[in-house]
């Protein structure tokens, strides 16, 4: 069975809390599993999520402030310690490849050989990773920070009721498919667009460490689930500029223009508590009208399902 969700690792900002670690995003998808930005603490936040490093396929870093990276070693030993056999490939930021290869080699311990870099430069890069496009665009932050996004192609959904009247059936149904077209016995021809209807792929968009950019609304364009990072309110919106970081306010603002179906606000000041969260959902309200979740560590949050019609359009 095909799953789609995210865990939430962490959600807390440059420093952990007694109630949120360090950020740490795993984005489960089919068979594949993105391990998103991992901070301290992210190892043993997996234990406690119930997930496992053979869950692992990709790990993507934004930049290599400690928050979104003091994980690497823990989860690439722990792959190693594993004997997890298949490949996980990493992407980060290459202007940083000297931390990365500090994080990588942090301390002694029996290697894995599976780890594959993806180094990140220019405007634009895409990788295929299992059922989905996997691409990273630049955001604008004090050093050089990457948001990724998934995309699902889009395909077609066959209509039982339709073929069910044409006559198609088993073999058939597969080969129609295959051909986009079938002779049936009696000589007519039925054509898959008859038979079927599009079927939009699904996509997703993690945002971090950023101010507001171009990167952050191509990434976030018309996604089915987007995690966002909103540090601060809008009562900090001088403090959001200078350290490159954006409000809630902002996120909601992405999310209205970009027509998102589902919005995760996540990186949090240590300043705030849980009794904040009404004023950051507040926020996004100014403008954002549909599904909207305050993110904390070890949530579920699965990508919304497509055959449900959007809540909200711009
Ligand atoms: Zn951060
Ligand atoms: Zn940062």
């Amino acid at each position: 069975m095909s799953v789609r969700e995210l865990v939430v690792l962490g959600t807390s900002s440059a420093v952990p809390t007694r109630h949120r670690n360090h950020n740490g995003y795993l984005l489960r998808w089919d068979g594949e599993g993105f391990l998103f930005d991992p901070g301290e603490g992210t190892q043993r936040q997996m234990v406690h999520a119930g997930v496992g490093s053979h869950d692992l396929t990709w790990i993507c870093v934004t930049h290599f402030h400690g928050d979104h990276c003091l994980g690497v070693p823990g989860v690439i030993q722990r792959i190693a310690r594993d004997r997890v056999d298949h490949q996980v490939q990493a992407a980060y930021p290459a202007a940083g490849e000297h931390y990365w290869r500090r994080l990588r080699h942090a301390t002694s311990f029996g290697d894995t050989a599976v780890i594959v870099r993806r180094p990140v430069s220019g405007d634009l890069v895409e990788w295929p990773a299992g059922p989905v496009t996997l691409t990273a665009r630049p955001l604008s932050h004090p050093i050089e920070s990457y948001g990724y996004r998934l995309d699902e192609p889009a395909g077609r959904r066959m209509l039982p009721e339709e073929l069910a009247r044409r006559g198609v059936h088993g073999p058939m149904v597969g080969e129609l498919q295959r051909r986009g077209s079938l002779t049936l016995p009696d000589g007519s021809t039925v054509t898959l667009a008859e038979c079927s209807a599009p079927r939009p792929g699904q996509s997703a968009a993690f945002v971090m460490d950023t101010r507001l950019c171009d990167g952050v609304f191509a990434l976030a364009d018309g996604v089915d689930l987007l995690v966002i990072e909103s540090t601060f309110l809008s009562a900090e919106a001088e403090l959001a500029v200078a350290y490159g970081h954006l409000t809630a306010a902002q996120a909601g603002r992405v999310a209205a223009e970009c027509g998102v179906r589902r919005l995760v606000l996540t990186h949090f000041s240590e300043r705030y508590s849980f009794e904040d969260e009404p004023r950051f959902v507040a926020e996004v309200r100014e403008t954002y009208a549909g599904d909207v979740i305050v993110a904390r560590d070890l949530m579920r949050i699965p990508v919304p399902k497509r055959d449900i019609a959007p809540k909200w359009a711009p």
